[in-house]
């Protein structure tokens, strides 16, 4: 670890927020974000920091105010805005009181900001506040916490650190730990900082500088400390690989956890440290201690799941990862009415779903409601990977009794950081969209995005492509459709990426034209191809996910107007088209014992690639029309758009008791309406 400090970047801040803030607050955005940026330092919204400086209140007298880090915020991109001022005077007056209740404290600092619509105060804010000192930087950094989850803690780090860090013994965070913090600072006045044990570090300083760099050293020696005794030998290979794979095991873990609605994406790591953990002879020992710092808990839960995979395929891997899940399950039902019994309290019970499951010769497969908390319960354990592996160096890993995991899990200033917003309608569902990079794909790949779904793009156009994927956040694959191995190559990609499938809009296609006495066999092979061999080739690979996931699905498949009611020249595209409605319910028919409904949507006359401009007007013209007027003659004189499909594919997807249909996205055609 090394100190990333710039007197010239510091200036800069100071400079660049002058409008906006005091030198002493753009320099506090300017080092949490040093340590922000760090991730063996903080990860994903943990830590914080705080800084104590003179603001104008709203009848422009100076006020004395603590800035500290807001809810929500993220040290490694914080603003400002990010560090709500809290009047300093009432907030310190607080320390004398007796005792006061989460709800008391939140009420409190709420009532001291100087702006009624800003975050939440941090929940160590009164720590920050009962502390003399200007600028205050609290990290878990990786290096600390390997000397501070330890049965030996206080002698290792008193040997470490001597006088210049104190030490805390663990309490939660709140009022009790923000008075208990002060005491200890106040019998060592003089130290640099405090090491809580079991949950982080504090450092402080008269500048922002002296306190990052105080934070830098104790970390850096604490690294030094670890990596002195480390006996871990840095494998040149990896583990042998696990005769399971990764693709065939996602899919049956992914449809065994959750409940009803309740579903997940996952995501596996497989570093070679965390391989090498996972194979260690005591991961069971080793990964049932409990979190590194008890901010993890919401993320990863208190423990993971291992799961020990030898060579069982099909139904007995489905056995085997069950029976591991229901063990996993009752006992953290167990864990959770063992606590409720002990404190004397009633709890609304958390899913009992594992957030982390250990699969020696595969790595960790971290498991969220979006990408996202997985990517952060991912994150977060790699980390203690390298957590307890280093304290395993030093002398012993050990994480907090599980009582005090449990109050914090159950926290409700905790829970409040995962946010309560009412999931949207495709959350946690992964939908395979093909054709995805213009057109009706992409509407389609937005609509189902701004649902929640997990949405995995896949098209020849590799730079549109590209760009929505960065645009919506998410996977993509450039696949020729037409070639079989290509589409199950895009599948398995999915599956490495979320897990598994749990929709397909199968939209790609060409219109190929030509009079069906002389068309060359070749153009209607062609056509056929991607009009008809395709989406039977992503649907058939789809399926076997979905059936492996044993939780249903649907698949929607983009047919034309054309399938009920050809135009003359248009052969090479109706045919297949015609014959992809016989797929769709072929498949409605043989997989609807399987939860998995397949429908399609006929459009006609969308603005996409898919005609010319030049046949457009060609076909208008011979109907005397104007181009415009060709895209509104229908029975609403209203011209359909490629997002009214995409509106029509989303209605199927959720249209639980609906499958073998054709929904109808054209203005109106009695003409070319299904029979
Ligand atoms: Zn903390």
């Amino acid at each position: 670890m090394e100190s990333r400090w710039s007197d010239e970047e510091a200036q800069g801040y100071i400079e660049r927020y002058r409008e906006r803030c005091n030198a002493d607050v753009a320099l506090r955005v300017y080092s949490s974000r040093l340590i922000g940026g760090d991730s063996t330092l903080v990860l994903h919204g943990g830590g914080n920091t705080s800084v104590k400086t003179t603001v104008k209140d709203d009848l422009g007298r100076d006020t004395e105010v603590l800035c500290v880090k807001g809810s929500g915020w993220d040290l490694g991109d914080i603003e400002p805005e990010g560090l709500p001022a809290v009047r300093l005077e009432p907030l310190r007056a607080l320390r004398h009181l007796e005792s006061l209740s989460d709800e008391e404290m939140v009420n409190a600092q709420r009532t001291r900001l100087l702006d009624a619509s800003a975050p939440n105060p941090s929940v160590e804010t009164l720590l920050h506040a009962f502390l003399p000192h200007r600028f205050i930087d609290h990290s878990h950094a990786d290096a600390i916490l390997s000397l501070v989850d330890q049965p030996n803690a206080e002698q290792i780090c008193q040997e470490r650190y001597g006088d210049r860090l104190a030490i805390v013994p663990y309490i939660m965070p709140g009022f009790a730990l923000a008075k208990l913090a002060a005491e200890v600072y106040e019998a060592h006045e003089g130290c640099e900082g405090l090491l809580l044990l079991q949950h982080g570090l504090f450092t402080f300083g008269d500048s922002a500088e002296e306190s990052y760099e105080r934070h830098i050293r104790a970390v850096a020696e604490a690294e030094e400390y670890c990596g002195r005794r480390r006996y871990w030998s840095k494998r040149e290979s990896l583990p042998p690989i696990s005769p399971v794979p990764y693709t065939e095991l996602a899919p049956v873990l992914r449809g065994l956890l959750g409940e009803g609605e309740r579903t997940y994406v996952l995501e596996q790591r497989n570093s070679l440290e965390v391989l090498e953990f996972c194979d260690d002879e005591e991961l069971t020992t080793l990964s049932q201690e409990g979190c590194a710092t008890p901010d993890h808990v919401i993320r990863t839960k208190r423990l993971p799941l291992v799961l020990p995979v030898g060579e069982e395929r099909g139904d007995a891997l489905k056995a085997l990862v069950a029976d591991a899940l229901a063990k996993y399950r009752d006992e953290y039902r167990g864990y959770v009415s063992r606590q409720m019994a002990a404190k004397g309290i009633v709890v609304k019970e958390l899913d009992p779903d594992p957030r982390i499951v250990l699969v020696p010769k595969l790595g960790l497969i971290a498991i969220g409601g979006t990408p996202k908390a997985a990517s952060i319960a991912a994150d977060i354990y790699e980390h203690t990977v390298s957590v307890i592996r280093n304290a395993e160096a030093v002398e012993r890993y050990q994480a907090l009794p599980e009582s005090d995991l449990f109050d914090m899990e159950y926290w409700s200033l905790e829970q409040a950081k995962l946010g309560k917003k009412k999931p949207r309608a495709l959350e946690g569902k992964v939908v395979y969209i093909t054709g995805a990079a213009s057109g009706i794909g992409a509407a389609t790949a937005r609509r189902f995005a701004g649902e929640g779904a997990s949405v995995f793009l896949a098209d020849r156009d590799e730079e549109a492509l590209g760009e929505l994927a960065a645009e919506l956040s998410c996977g993509y694959a450039v696949a020729d459709l037409t070639d079989p191995e290509a589409v199950q190559r895009s599948i398995d990609k999915v599956v490495r990426r979320h897990g598994g499938i749990d929709g397909v809009v199968s939209n790609a296609g060409i219109a190929p034209q030509g009079p069906i006495d002389e068309v060359e066999t070749e153009v209607l092979e062609q056509s056929f191809r991607i009009n008809f061999f395709a989406h039977q080739w992503v649907a058939s690979a789809a399926t076997m996910v979905m059936k492996a996931q044993g939780t249903g699905g649907f698949l929607l498949f983009n047919a034309s107007k054309a399938a009920f009611n050809p135009g003359a020249g248009f052969g090479p595209y109706a045919l297949p088209k015609a014959a992809l409605i016989a797929l769709m319910k072929q498949y409605a028919l043989e997989l609807g014992s399987h939860g998995i409904r397949s429908s399609a949507v006929n459009a006609d006359r969308i603005r996409t690639g898919l005609l010319d401009q030049g046949d457009v007007a060609e076909r208008a013209r011979k109907r005397g029309l104007e181009p415009d007027e060709y895209y509104k003659s229908n029975l609403l004189s209203r011209e359909v758009t490629a997002d009214d499909v995409a509106a029509a594919f989303l209605d199927l997807a959720l249209a639980k008791s609906t499958t073998g249909a054709v929904l109808t996205v054209d203005g109106g055609n009695i003409a070319a309406s299904p029979r």
